[in-house]
């Protein structure tokens, strides 16, 4: 028994070496792709300003400045990832969920009206002790998320549900077109991306559930993900109350 024990741990102890060393090797991928693209577009300017061709100037700044956002937004979501990961302390509040969920509607609210997407609240649970920038930050990803990947005219709702005494469920729910079921295991890992060009042009970084799933564990709570094709997604957060 005490050989399997030790066997087991060796084996858990290479796969989470297998995960960091995975990790460090799609974080460099996905840095190095706009960096890639920048170097190659300031390059080309230079020789345009040389030559005094500066016809597509402003097309290729248009790109430059596109992955330097893209850029951003990794180097955001990996010091995130990493903050939640030095730091995993909580600041517990009482948090009212509505007033969290009105105050990200109205943060999205541009990005939603680009895509002629409604997002509502719905539901009533009582405040309960959370860590509210954390849980902001659940909301944000899941229904920027939301928001990304439905087609335009599609609705977002956030409900909030009690489940019992013990816990509360947060629900974001979407009609889009749903994720085929062979990736529902897999969304929560870290750049996992069900069509890696299509999501990244979607503004995607791979990162934004792997966050969620960190906060949630965090507060002793779970993630999970029902879809259907066609029908859409839906996004279950669940926070147990103390
Ligand atoms: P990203 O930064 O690309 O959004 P996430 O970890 O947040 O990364 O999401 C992983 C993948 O899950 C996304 O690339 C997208 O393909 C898929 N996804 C997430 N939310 C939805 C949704 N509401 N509807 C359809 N697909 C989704």
């Amino acid at each position: 028994y005490g050989v399997v024990g030790i066997f087991h741990d060796i084996t858990d102890l290479k796969k989470v070496e297998q995960v960091r060393i995975d990790f460090v090797g799609n974080a460099s991928h996905e840095l190095r792709t706009p960096l890639t693209s920048i170097k190659g577009y300031v390059e080309t300017l230079k020789e345009d300003v040389k030559t005094g061709h500066m016809d597509q100037a402003g097309k290729f700044l248009d790109i430059v400045s596109r992955n330097i956002d893209r850029l951003m937004d990794l180097v955001n979501d990996l010091l995130s990832l990493s903050t939640l990961e030095s730091h995993p302390e909580l600041r517990m509040e009482m948090i009212h969920p509505l007033q969290i969920s009105e105050h990200i509607v109205s943060e999205m609210a541009v990005l939603a009206a680009e895509k002629n997407i409604a997002i509502r609240v719905i539901g009533e649970v009582p405040p309960f002790m959370a860590d509210a920038g954390k849980v902001e930050q659940v909301l944000r990803n899941l229904v920027s998320n939301a928001i990304k990947f439905i087609p335009a005219g599609k609705t977002v709702q956030i409900r909030w549900e009690s489940d019992g005494p013990k816990a509360v469920l947060l629900k974001v729910i979407d009609n889009g077109q749903g994720i085929p079921e062979e990736h529902l295991d897999r969304l929560f890992e870290r750049f996992y991306r069900i069509d890696k060009g299509r999501t990244r042009d979607a503004g995607g970084t791979g990162l934004g559930l792997a966050i969620v799933k960190h906060i949630m564990q965090s507060h002793g709570g779970s993630v999970a993900v029902k879809s259907k094709l066609e029908q859409g997604s839906e996004f279950i957060c669940t926070f147990p109350i103390k």
